[in-house]
């Protein structure tokens, strides 16, 4: 310790690889910066309350200053697709999931902030899962396998909610939640085998392995049959 701060080596048993590992250990090293310490015995303090004291009202209202119980209780996990899935869109609408925009915000070197797939916006998660120009031809292949009116969306909020407009069944309103979550999931899959392994990304393509494991995906673990078909809903 100097002069109230802690100092040490670091002694790693395994390279820290990834950019969500090195993004954490800054995290660390900004939060171990702030630590002054103090002689005398130590305590457990909770900061968010002036006592110290932990209590779950305050947690509560922390949570809902921050809008986390608002977005944690508005994403709904569809099971008729695997776990994974609904991953990408969870996270894309916590605004979390790592695009280069989203990791130059978290002070992480990038070499370009720009869209891997046009080249043309800023890489956020509402561009690269629906404002793209291929993420649109995406979409508009989507709308017209389900026969519904073309597909508009500000933001990925917009895009886990579009079941819910649907004049359909629960069930097929059901299927095609699960078919956006599946979209949104392959398009960054997508991207991040264009990122890391230079793959191409087309639309036709894409939208044929959406469908063809949307298909699946839904026939087996719904156990409905007939629900959807490769010409969409019926
Ligand atoms: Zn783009």
């Amino acid at each position: 310790m100097v002069d109230r701060v802690i100092c040490g080596r670091w002694d790693w048993s395994r390279n820290l690889v990834g950019p969500v590992l090195l993004e954490e250990f800054r995290e660390m090293l900004t939060m171990c910066q702030q630590v002054l310490l103090e002689p005398g015995k130590d305590k457990i303090f909770w900061s968010g309350d002036p006592s110290g004291e932990f209590a779950v009202s305050n947690l509560k209202i922390i949570l809902v200053e921050k809008e986390l119980v608002k977005h944690v209780s508005v994403f709904e996990w569809n099971n008729w697709n695997p776990k994974k899935v609904g991953f990408v869109a969870w996270r894309a609408v916590l605004n979390r999931l790592l695009t280069f925009e989203a990791l130059a915000r978290r002070s992480i070197p990038v070499s370009s902030t720009k869209c891997p797939v046009c080249g043309m916006e800023e890489e956020s998660a509402d561009h690269i899962l629906f404002l793209c120009e291929v993420a649109q031809a995406v979409w508009c292949l989507i709308s017209q396998w389900f026969k519904v009116p073309p597909i508009y969306a500000f933001r990925v909020q917009d895009l886990v909610e579009l079941h819910r407009n649907m004049s359909a069944p629960k069930d097929k309103a059901k299927a095609f939640h699960a078919v956006c979550l599946v979209t949104m999931w392959w398009i960054w899959k997508k991207r991040n085998d264009l990122v890391h392994n230079g793959a191409s990304v087309h639309f036709q393509s894409l939208f044929e392995v959406i469908k063809s494991l949307s298909y699946l995906w839904i026939k087996i673990r719904s156990k409905k049959r007939g629900l959807i078909n490769l010409g969409g809903l019926v």
